[in-house]
């Protein structure tokens, strides 16, 4: 067991990457909070965690309202007792668009929850945390944020995604001696309903941007974030962990 017993937050966990990690955390050993703004399927994962035997509690909120950080911590500490780790994984593409086809609304959705939610998570988790002497956060940021690697119409979701892998970096700096680390995940292509399924065209574009010519299932994702939550990894903060078929290298 990876994470055993450890109190572990899942953000985005009504879908794709989070909901695959918050199964995987919990088979693992780890009690999750799960949130996203979608309670029914929150719900219904909480079940099937807790039917496999795991412990699993949720709270469905918008992870732009910085009241809904804190409480999911609050839900984490009463239902648990604490806080050892948070998967920051919420996130959205936007349109894909050109940037002079681009409107501002969809510039300050993608910032809004891809990147100032993660400065409210961090607000609510680190003194959670520091009260223990010890935390993991893991933020999922993209390939895009590094090395964009042929995909089209990616101008705000790849400075949101940049600025995350920059601020867990600063995070992870700040609170180091604190005993709580600060990662950054980067996948590839994930088959996901945000990462093109249902769209057999964009599945096989993205495909092809990779040189393993697949793209990832959720579970390859969870997989490095389990890593980063557990004690395997101790001695990493600040690290931008890539896990993307390769597709960074494509254009470097
Ligand atoms: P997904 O299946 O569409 O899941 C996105 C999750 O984010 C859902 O659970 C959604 O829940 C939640 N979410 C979105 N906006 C939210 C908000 N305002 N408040 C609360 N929750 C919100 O997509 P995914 O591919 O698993 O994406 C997970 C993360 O991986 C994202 O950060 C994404 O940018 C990143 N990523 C994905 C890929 C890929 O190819 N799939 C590649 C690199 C990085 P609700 O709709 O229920 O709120």
């Amino acid at each position: 067991m990876e994470l055993e017993n450890k109190i572990i937050i899942v953000t985005g966990a009504s879908s794709g990457i989070g909901a695959a990690a918050a199964k995987l955390f919990a088979s693992e050993g780890a009690n999750v909070v799960l949130g996203a703004r979608r309670s029914t399927e929150l719900e219904v994962l909480a079940d099937a965690i807790s039917r496999a035997g795991g412990r699993a509690m949720y709270l469905a909120g918008d992870v732009k309202d910085e009241g809904y950080a804190g409480a999911l911590v609050d839900l984490a500490t009463k239902a648990f007792g604490g806080l050892d780790g948070a998967f920051n994984n919420a996130g959205i593409v936007g349109e894909m668009q050109p940037v002079p086809d681009m409107s501002i609304g969809n510039w300050t959705d993608v910032i809004s929850v891809n990147l100032t939610a993660a400065f409210l998570a961090a607000k609510a988790q680190v003194p959670a945390m520091k009260a223990r002497g010890q935390g993991s956060i893991v933020f999922t940021a993209s390939f895009v944020g590094f090395s964009n690697g042929g995909m089209p119409g990616m101008g705000a979701y790849a400075a949101s995604k940049a600025g995350l892998i920059g601020f867990a970096q600063s995070l992870a700096s700040d609170h180091a001696a604190e005993g709580i680390r600060v990662n950054a995940l980067l996948p590839g292509g994930t088959i996901t309903p945000s990462g093109g399924e249902g769209n057999p065209a964009a599945l096989e574009f993205i495909a092809g941007l990779h040189p393993m010519k697949r793209m990832a299932a959720p579970a390859e994702i969870a997989q490095a974030a389990v890593f980063l939550l557990s004690d395997r990894s101790s001695f990493m903060t600040g690290s931008p962990m890539i896990v993307d078929g390769g597709i960074s290298v494509r254009l470097a």
